[in-house]
């Protein structure tokens, strides 16, 4: 438990797996005085109440920014434009405003345009989550030991970043200060490609015969039940994902299908030693 709030007024729009853990141990951590919950469906501002995941619940994003020193933006990363606009108007002075997307350079394309002089805008990114979603999925251990990215444009305020790594800090995260393109291609590698192919082998294995598929399902071992797993999550943010980090995703896929073309070569002309070193390097 800190002893003094970081925040007087946190406001977190969208209450989904993300916003309802960083709600969860915000409250527990006593990082803020108040925080305030907006989300666009009543059902699901309903449920964020009945969890008791904040203090205050609206679903118009212009009342819930307003006096707010934090705004987090834990939507889909294809929301962020809409949102921007729409709240900026309603910022306070010195306000944090930051995200939790999965993709950075185009948050800062899509919100920047937006914002106001008097307030700091500091993306962010949580390495961590399920394949869970809604506010039933979060839970206040979410960020412990996981790196939380942030990407500040140069110039940005530093008590603004300090203010933002202590409160991720106190959510049980390590943090790490990045550019947002760098942050791009190494989570296409780490993430991105990784979900695309458990969609795709998922989506292949699906499209087997009945009985060749339900074989599938009664013989999988742990490494297809692992894409089975991933290949569960929510298919809104993960095709924003792929919307808005185009290109660092189609480079690191080129260079995969490159190495993928390589491997079934050695397949195909018996090359044992070929696959024998490639399994090696990777070792
Ligand atoms: P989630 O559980 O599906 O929750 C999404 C929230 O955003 C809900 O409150 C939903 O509101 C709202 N929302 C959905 N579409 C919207 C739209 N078009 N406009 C306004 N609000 C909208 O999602 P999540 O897993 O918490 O992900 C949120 C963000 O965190 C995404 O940007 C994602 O890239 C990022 N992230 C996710 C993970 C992960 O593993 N899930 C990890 C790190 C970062 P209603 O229910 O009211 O419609």
């Amino acid at each position: 438990m800190t002893t003094q709030p970081l925040f007087k007024r946190l406001c977190l729009i969208g209450i989904g797996l993300i916003g309802s853990s960083i709600a969860l141990r915000a409250r527990r951590e006593g990082l803020a005085e108040t925080i305030v919950v907006s989300t666009r469906r009543k059902e699901t501002l309903d449920r964020a109440k009945e969890l008791n995941l904040g203090d205050v619940y609206t679903d118009k994003v212009s009342e819930a920014v307003q006096g707010a020193d934090c705004v987090i933006l834990c939507t889909p990363v294809g929301s962020f434009a809409s949102l921007g606009e729409r709240i900026a108007p309603h910022l306070a002075e010195g306000c944090i405003v930051s995200d939790v997307g999965s993709v950075k350079r185009s948050v800062v394309t899509q919100l920047k345009p937006h914002m106001p002089d008097h307030v700091h805008l500091i993306p962010g990114h949580p390495i961590a989550g399920t394949e869970y979603s809604g506010p039933d999925a979060g839970f206040s251990t979410l960020f412990d030991d996981r790196w939380c990215l942030l990407t500040p444009e140069e110039g940005t305020d530093k008590a603004a970043i300090e203010k933002l790594t202590q409160f991720w800090k106190s959510l049980g995260s390590m943090v790490e200060v990045m550019e947002p393109d760098h942050h791009d291609l190494v989570l296409a590698v780490t993430s991105h490609i990784p979900h695309l192919i458990a969609y795709n082998i998922v989506g292949t294995a699906s499209e087997l015969e009945e009985v060749t598929r339900s074989e599938v399902v009664k013989f999988s071992a742990s490494g297809f039940r692992d894409f089975t797993r991933i290949a569960a999550s929510d298919p809104v943010m993960w095709r924003d994902v792929f919307l808005h980090n185009k290109g660092a995703v189609i480079e690191m896929l080129g260079r995969f299908s490159e190495d993928l073309s390589q491997l079934q070569r050695a397949i195909r002309n018996g090359d044992g030693d070929l696959l024998f070193d490639h399994f090696t390097k990777t070792h």
